[in-house]
This record gives C-alpha cells, sequence and structure tokens, in this order.
C-alpha cells in the first residue's frame, strides 16, 4: 500500500477531536449518548458488554449516558454505573430517548435472537437515524446481513460501522484472508460502496469514509486482545462523536486513546483486562494536556 493513500494517527489528531467542556456548560451540551446494549434470556444473560461501553463513555467525558436494557437488568447495572440513566426495551420509549440524545451506539452484548434482530430493523427503519450519528457494533452488525444491508443502512444520515474482521468477513462475503491481505482496501471498498464509514479492528486499525482519506491506527497491542475490548472501544466513540467530533474523527480519535489505554493499563500487556483499559483511559486522554 502507498503511504500517500492514508494518514497515520497520532496523539495530535486524537487530541483535536477531544473537545472540552466550556465553563458554562451544562450536561446536556457535554455530549448525550444512548447505548442500546445487553441481553438476557432464559439461558443467557449479558450484561457486562453494556457496563463496558457506558463505562468507557462516561470515562471519556459524555455529559449524559442513558443505557436501554432489559428492564430486569436495570439494578445490577445501577449499581455497577450509579451515573447512567436506564430505560427499558420498549421501541416507543427508545425513540423518545434517541431524539434527546446526539450518538446512539446499538450492539454491545445486545444478542443474536429474533427479538434483537427486530429491535435493530425497527431502529434503523425508524426516523432518528435520518438525523442522529448512529454507531453499529458487534451483534447489531450481526442483524444487519439478515435485515439486508442496504435496506437496513438507507436511511442513515450518518453510520459508522465497527467490525473485526471476522464480523467484516460476514458484512462483506470476502474471506479473512483476503481481508487481511489489504485491509485498507476492503475498508475503503465497503465504505464507498455502502456510503457508511467503517472502523475496521485489528492491527492496525482502519477507518475509512465514503469519501476522503483512510485512517490509520497503530496506537495499542495485544494488551486489546481480550474479552470486552471492542465494547470500551466503542463506547468511547460514541462519547467523543456526541461531543461533536464527526463520527470517522470520533473513532480514529477513540482508536488512538484506547490503545493508548491499553499501554498504561500494565508493563505486561498479557495481564490486561478490557475492564483494565477503562480505568486508563482518563491517563490516556489526560496525556495530551502535559504536552
Ligand atoms: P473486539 O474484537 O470487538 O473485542 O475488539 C477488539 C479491540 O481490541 C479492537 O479495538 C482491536 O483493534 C483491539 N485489538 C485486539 N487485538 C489487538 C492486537 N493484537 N493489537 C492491537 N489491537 C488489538
Ligand atoms: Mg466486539
Amino acid at each position: 500500500v502507498e503511504p500517500s493513500s492514508y494518514l497515520l494517527v497520532d496523539q495530535e489528531f486524537a487530541a483535536k477531536q477531544f473537545i472540552l467542556r466550556e465553563a458554562s456548560s451544562a450536561k446536556h451540551t457535554n455530549g448525550k449518548v444512548l447505548i442500546i446494549a445487553g441481553s438476557q434470556t432464559a439461558q443467557s444473560s449479558m450484561l457486562g458488554a453494556a457496563i463496558l461501553s457506558a463505562k468507557a463513555a462516561l470515562k471519556s467525558g459524555a455529559g449524559y449516558v442513558c443505557l436501554s436494557l432489559p428492564i430486569s437488568l436495570a439494578g445490577a447495572m445501577h449499581t455497577a454505573i450509579p451515573e447512567a440513566v436506564i430505560i427499558g426495551r420498549d421501541i416507543a420509549t427508545i425513540t423518545e430517548k434517541a431524539h434527546w440524545a446526539d450518538t446512539i451506539l446499538i450492539g454491545c452484548g445486545l444478542g443474536r435472537d429474533q427479538e434483537a434482530i427486530e429491535l435493530v430493523r425497527e431502529l434503523l427503519a425508524s426516523s432518528i437515524v435520518t438525523s442522529k450519528k448512529v454507531i453499529l457494533d458487534a451483534d447489531a452488525l450481526y442483524a444487519l446481513p439478515v435485515i439486508g444491508i442496504a435496506e437496513a443502512l438507507g436511511k442513515c444520515r450518518e453510520v459508522l460501522l465497527t467490525p473485526h474482521y471476522g464480523e467484516f468477513s460476514r458484512l462483506s462475503t470476502l474471506p479473512i484472508e483476503e481481508i487481511a491481505s489489504d485491509p485498507i482496501e476492503c475498508a475503503r471498498n465497503f465504505a464507498t460502496l455502502h456510503g457508511v464509514s467503517v472502523l475496521l479492528k485489528g492491527n492496525p486499525t482502519i477507518i475509512a469514509e465514503a469519501e476522503g482519506p483512510v485512517l490509520l491506527n497503530t496506537s495499542g497491542t495485544e494488551a486489546l486482545a481480550t474479552a470486552g475490548s471492542g465494547d470500551v472501544l466503542s463506547g468511547m466513540i460514541a462519547a467523543l462523536s456526541a461531543k461533536g467530533a464527526s463520527l470517522s474523527d470520533a473513532a480514529a480519535s477513540a482508536a488512538w486513546f484506547h490503545g493508548r489505554a491499553g499501554d498504561l493499563a500494565s508493563d505486561v500487556a498479557s495481564l490486561v483486562s478490557s475492564g483494565m483499559v477503562v480505568d486508563t483511559i482518563q491517563q490516556a486522554i489526560q496525556e495530551i494536556f502535559e504536552v
């Protein structure tokens, strides 16, 4: 790949996308994030992904985080994150909150059953996606080919997909080997074809828009190769975009800070868990004020 075909994300770039709170600001002007995540069935409960993404959004400076969860999980969530407002899974309630939000993150631990797929279908067919920033991760990405990618994304004004190679392979129908051999070209082609932004996770991570230069982030190590890592990243992107950055700038910036937070979590990369990365996000961002 020619170096001219991409821009390298560095601390300076990441810092530029981090918008400070004005002295006169209030919580509702400092980034309102709605996260639709987590699930519970008779067989399993997925709450951790929702907790990690919501914590990461708060640690990245979001003014307000609201979570839509199966309401049976609300008690556990309040204990984990007192700052977050919890709503249930009723579509009318979600839609009302969506109009309030700046950025809507859908998918972490959402599940892959019919109910989850229908929820993603309804949200993407509603008028919310015509005016809000939307991030689709994890199980929301799983739902896209089931719904039909073109139909699912057709109404979105500004949408970011955050797949790892496996998820991207399913979305693009490209074999993983082909993606690995030229991730920049694969991400760019997909973004152009569907008119969306894509953050293709890996080492490096690629951020491609429908038009414009591809961004490449090389921060981060195998410290991030652990469960929940992607949920932390999507929460960070949600916060930075809700505070005002475009989805792709927020994605590139968050990817850089995420990698740096992984470095700060431990001297031994092999001992890092994603909860530790959540706890070093603030340190990673704070460093930009020390230079
Ligand atoms: P997910 O697979 O959704 O949990 O996302 C994993 C996150 O960790 C992404 O942001 C990846 O870029 C990052 N990550 C995973 N493994 C590595 C690695 N070996 N080096 C750098 N980043 C990684
Ligand atoms: Mg993931």
